[in-house]
């Protein structure tokens, strides 16, 4: 230990009273900058006290607060360049907005708004009025409401119809998402006992006969988001489990409840578009769902939220339900959603206006010239050590969509001499911004997919 180098340390008010700070002063206030003064010297006294220091300067320590008081008024929320070609990546906000949309939230954010003023009555309103027609019109659905996510949707409208009964669903489609849901789990917090029937790979139309019971309320179906069952498999399809449930409603008593969670629930037929089918609303309500939930931001193309729709009658029990009000959309929601619902209405133009749907129709060749711009920016950039070609790839897209689909690309591919992919792929999320690829096997990819740029993918150093 240094006790002459101990001593020699500024005490926090010299600092802060020296003039070396007083820029700070125009940015944030006092505390905040006592507090970096207070961070900063302490830690240069445990660095003295475990001898990992034997100098230090007035001037270092102003830099190191300075440093410190930076990294406080830096956004966390930051820009990345999303070049991993995943279109609905959960980890970077899935959807990216519409123009239209984002105009919509600055609007809503910046100024008082009619969320729940009814403009022509001079009355209260509901703020899911802004949406409910456009779903409506696009699903032909009777009702619709909305809540915070897709999360959500399952559990109110679970919590809703079932609480204190029973929920039959194949052991095929127990499914979790990203980690933190699990449909079982989902089930069981709102209230329902959950009833497993089938096995993972096969369910027949017996095995949920076989199971009703008085105490059953719903029948439930969720779409296979994020996998695929290969082989010898059976799944009863959505026709089939409403016609189970009509035969085995009651006279008298509440009818057996069909619902479907889609997740990634798509308001076109995607197949139109050149893509692989997704679950279409619309279709599944015609086939006689009561209810269909599904995410805003998934291949919807809008802001995080949680679409039901269904039969107008049990909308109307989830909108009564006191948990609507704990789910409820924000303001900023609504208005991104009715933006994005609006870009629905003319679908000539959607693949242009929808973000997600502009990503995922890029062809192989426009892929192919982003690539091969960024490669040339990339060799001119990065020098030596580095190789950077372009090849064939693929890229998910993501969000739960299109499980075992993959879209055909080409990416730029980096390896070097001595660094890893891994190293590589760290550099590249060092740079302000960061730029998200991937690794793959021994390389670094860029995917061009959701880039708007070529030179976007080039750091530029922080
Ligand atoms: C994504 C997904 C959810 C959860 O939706 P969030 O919008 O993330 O809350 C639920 N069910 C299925 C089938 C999904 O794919």
């Amino acid at each position: 230990m240094n006790d002459g180098l101990l001593r020699r340390l500024p005490s926090v008010d010299e600092l802060l009273r020296s003039d070396a700070l007083k820029e700070a002063y125009s940015s944030c206030s006092h505390a905040v900058i006592a507090e970096a003064a207070r961070e900063t010297i302490s830690a240069i006294r445990a660095e003295i006290n475990s001898n990992g220091r034997s100098e230090v300067s007035l001037q270092e320590i102003i830099a190191l607060t300075e440093g410190r008081i930076n990294a406080c008024l830096r956004p966390s929320v930051q820009r990345v360049i999303n070049a991993t070609g995943a279109v609905l990546h959960t980890n970077m906000g899935r959807a990216v907005l519409s123009r239209s949309a984002a105009d919509a939230v600055a609007l809503a954010a910046r100024n008082h708004t009619n969320l729940e003023l009814d403009i022509e009555t001079g009355e209260r309103g509901q703020r899911d009025n802004h949406v409910e027609g456009l779903l409506k019109r696009l699903t032909g659905a009777e009702a619709a409401c909305v809540v915070n996510n897709n999360a959500a949707a399952v559990f109110i409208t679970l919590n809703t119809l079932a609480a204190g009964k029973e929920v039959i669903i194949s052991r095929g489609e127990l499914v979790e998402i990203g980690g933190s849901f699990r449909l079982h789990e989902i089930i069981g917090k709102s209230g329902c006992v959950l009833k497993e029937v089938g096995a993972a790979n096969r369910t027949h139309p017996h095995d949920y006969a076989q199971a009703l019971t008085p105490q059953t309320a719903l029948l439930f179906k969720a779409h296979k988001s994020n996998f695929t069952v290969a082989g010898f498999t059976a799944e009863v399809g959505l026709k089939e489990l409403v016609a189970i449930g009509r035969a085995s409603s009651l006279p008298g008593v509440e009818p057996l409840r069909v619902v479907e969670d889609l997740g990634s629930g798509s308001l076109v037929d995607l197949s139109a578009y050149g893509l692989p089918k997704e679950p279409v609303v619309g279709e599944r309500l015609l086939a006689g769902a009561d209810i269909v939930t599904f995410s805003g931001d998934k291949l919807l193309g809008g802001p995080q939220a949680g679409l039901i729709c269904g039969k107008k009658e049990l909308i109307k029990r989830i909108n009564e339900n006191p948990l609507k009000r704990v789910l409820r959309a924000d303001k900023l929601t609504i208005a991104a959603l009715e933006a994005t619902l609006r870009l629905y209405l003319n679908k000539a133009t959607l693949s242009e206006t929808l973000p997600s749907l502009k990503y995922m129709t890029r062809t192989v060749d426009e892929l192919d010239m982003a690539a091969q711009k960024a490669a040339a920016l990339l060799k001119a950039a990065l020098g030596d050590g580095f190789i950077v070609t372009v090849e064939d790839s693929e890229s998910v897209i993501g969000g739960g969509s299109m499980p075992g689909h993959n879209l055909p690309a080409k990416v730029v591919a980096i390896t070097h001499e001595e660094m890893s992919a891994t190293r590589i792929y760290r550099m590249f999320l060092a740079n302000d911004p960061p730029i998200a690829g991937r690794v793959n096997n021994d390389s670094f990819l860029l995917d061009m997919r959701t880039v708007e740029r070529p030179e976007d993918v080039v750091p530029s150093g922080r």
